[in-house]
């Protein structure tokens, strides 16, 4: 019935607030789900539903067509200047602009809106992610600036876990394969004062301080809104939480995946020997090839 349809796409863009008719717009960008794609076996999982794959990533009616499109240009600038050059071409140090700040923001606002704000309620983020959000929705719709929530360190590579503590916590390849290929988003709290959100895609770990983050832990890892050069192989993070909720993450997605069932681990390990020849020489190979080499060498 067409009634049940077109209700469904009419409503408040939740950025701007016009009533008007919602695009079905992606939580991730599209030229990530894209990417992952092209580079892997063709199948996209996420941690929460692995015995179902999902083609197209998670989507949702947000936005209208002129927040899409503010988005949508935030996106290109990404993708062409900084993810697919890191991603694709390995370059170790790029330029950026504000677009990039921008649009670290723009994502993690979607997630916000995609279920983590409901998810948060109860905890003592919440409060913090409220103010945030409101903020964060201003500056996205380029009405003034920030005077909190400012603040951004990212952190990029495929194996840049290190314990350096004396606490028993096992880095297991499954962290390599989070930081290479995995897309992931949340926050990090002390259940105290201290709270960070963070925004994870291929190779790019996103950290937002929210409150009473100690900065003096983020060596070369800060992305200014005005702008700046940044070195992938310099940044370094020390701050025992995020290290702490990121190893937690990565060990309920590899007990998510055990709890997968037979049958669907077998046709995904037929699929990848089947495939093997097309896979071998795409992102997905390599990196299960430098962990076949990791083990060895252990
Ligand atoms: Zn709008």
């Amino acid at each position: 019935m067409l009634s049940d349809q077109s209700n469904k796409n009419e409503g408040y863009c939740k950025l701007c607030n016009s009533n008007t008719t919602l695009q079905h717009s992606h939580i991730y960008p599209k030229f990530i789900m894209n990417w992952l794609k092209e580079t892997g076996d063709g199948f996209l999982r996420s941690a929460d539903d692995v015995n179902r794959r999902r083609q197209d990533g998670f989507k949702s009616y947000m936005l209208c067509a002129n927040c899409e499109d503010r988005f949508g240009k935030l996106e290109t600038y990404v993708a062409k200047s900084i993810f697919h050059p890191v991603v694709n071409d390995s370059v170790t140090e790029f330029k950026y602009d504000e677009r990039l700040f921008k649009f670290v923001i723009s994502v993690f606002w979607r997630t916000l809106h995609h279920g983590l704000l409901q998810e948060e309620k109860q905890f003592s983020t919440y409060p913090y992610l409220l103010e945030a959000e409101k903020q964060w929705k201003n500056y996205l719709l380029d009405n003034g600036t920030l005077e909190r929530f400012n603040k951004l360190h990212l952190l990029i590579g495929v194996d840049v876990m290190r314990n350096t503590s004396n606490l028993e916590k096992e880095i297991t390849d499954r962290a390599v394969k989070y930081m290479a290929r995995n897309i992931d988003s949340g926050v990090i709290d002390d259940g105290n004062t201290y709270h960070v959100a963070f925004l994870k895609i291929p190779r790019f770990l996103f950290i937002i301080p929210v409150s009473n983050i100690d900065e003096k832990q983020f060596t070369d890892t800060e992305i200014f809104i005005s702008g700046g050069s940044y070195r992938v192989n310099d940044g370094f993070i020390n701050d025992p939480n995020i290290g702490y909720t990121l190893l937690d993450r990565i060990n309920q997605l590899e007990n998510a995946l055990g709890s997968m069932s037979q049958a669907q681990k077998q046709k995904i390990e037929e699929r990848t020997l089947k495939k093997w020849g097309d896979v071998k020489n795409k992102d997905l190979g390599q990196i299960l090839e430098y962990l076949r080499d990791k083990s060895k060498n252990k």
